[in-house]
């Protein structure tokens, strides 16, 4: 079997178009949606991926505030900008992009976001939304997975989800969306013993770990959905996934690259997050 492969950037054009249409609408009604998004300090990583939201919200014809702030920004400084912001009617979604430096403490700033405006989903009322069923805001990535499986025609109800990963922003929204949908959800940790054991049995495969290539074919069951969240740059520059894909791809049903898989739909998700929060505010 070859896996019919999940085009994560066709899929995020398809969702993009979707909400600028939403968007669109609110414009006609003089509200235009904005985010902000503060980075402190100068991480090139986090630089790129702030430079890209940014962008994409251009692309959407929302607003955007990029925020740059020194890394030895005093964490007051920084609550009294998200104060700020909150208070700021021109500003519907607010981001400040993870990691923090050292003498910042991140649990104080994601909750000092006001839950109407946390469009990254790592507030605790909006966690707690997601784990009590009532999601408002989701966390992007895990969001945008779900979406990838929805364009895909991946049915959910009644299948049996395999996890691996437990992170807050991945593996734990992505187990309460699936559980959402109505799978039956395992999640695998660094601790689970005889890993094959669960992902072989599994309909739907997720995996973030941050270990490159450590999901083979044979780990996989035939025709199994399987959505690669990792990221990992290897020695040549190249990235690649979690799941060897070359080697799944022959035992998968659906199969997401990497690149080019959950990646794009991050952002199109943050987006999407905003104008949501933009319509939520004009009610
Ligand atoms: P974390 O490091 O926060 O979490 C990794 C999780 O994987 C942990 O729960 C850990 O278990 C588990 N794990 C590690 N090794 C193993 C193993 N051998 N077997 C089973 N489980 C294991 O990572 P993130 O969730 O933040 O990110 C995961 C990956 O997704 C990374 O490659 C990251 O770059 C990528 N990513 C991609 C995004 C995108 O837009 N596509 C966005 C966010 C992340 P334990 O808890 O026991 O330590």
């Amino acid at each position: 079997m070859t896996a019919q492969i999940i085009d994560g950037k066709a899929i995020a054009q398809q969702v993009r178009a979707e909400w600028k249409g939403r968007a669109d609408a609110l414009k006609a009604r003089g509200i235009t949606p904005g985010l902000a998004v503060i980075i402190v300090g100068e991480d090139p990583a986090s630089k790129v991926y702030v430079a890209n939201k940014v962008k994409a919200c251009a692309e959407l014809g929302l607003h955007s505030e990029h925020i740059v702030m020194s890394a030895d920004t005093p964490e007051a400084t920084l609550l009294e900008k998200i104060a700020g912001l909150n208070a700021d009617p021109k500003i519907h979604g607010i981001l400040v992009q993870l990691p923090v430096p050292k003498h910042i403490d991140s649990s104080k700033v994601l909750e000092a976001i006001s839950p109407d405006k946390d469009v990254d989903g790592f507030h605790p009322v909006n966690v707690g939304a997601l784990t009590t069923g009532n999601m408002r805001l989701a966390p992007c990535t895990p969001y945008g997975a779900m979406k990838l499986l929805e364009k895909s025609g991946v049915s959910i109800e009644g299948k049996h989800a395999v996890v691996v990963g437990r992170s807050n922003i991945v593996g734990k929204p992505m187990a309460l969306m699936l559980l959402q949908q109505n799978a039956t959800v395992t999640i695998c940790t660094s601790r689970t013993v005889d890993l094959a054991k669960f992902t072989r049995d599994a309909d739907i495969l997720v995996v973030a770990t941050g270990r490159a290539r450590m999901i083979s074919g044979d780990m996989i069951k035939p025709g199994a959905a399987v959505i690669d969240v990792g990221i990992n740059r290897l020695p040549d520059g190249k990235l690649c996934g979690d799941v060897d894909f070359d080697s799944a791809k022959e035992v998968a049903g659906w199969i997401t690259p990497v690149p080019g898989g959950v990646g794009p739909m991050t952002i199109t998700m943050l987006v999407a997050n905003t104008v949501l929060a933009a319509e939520r505010s004009a009610k």
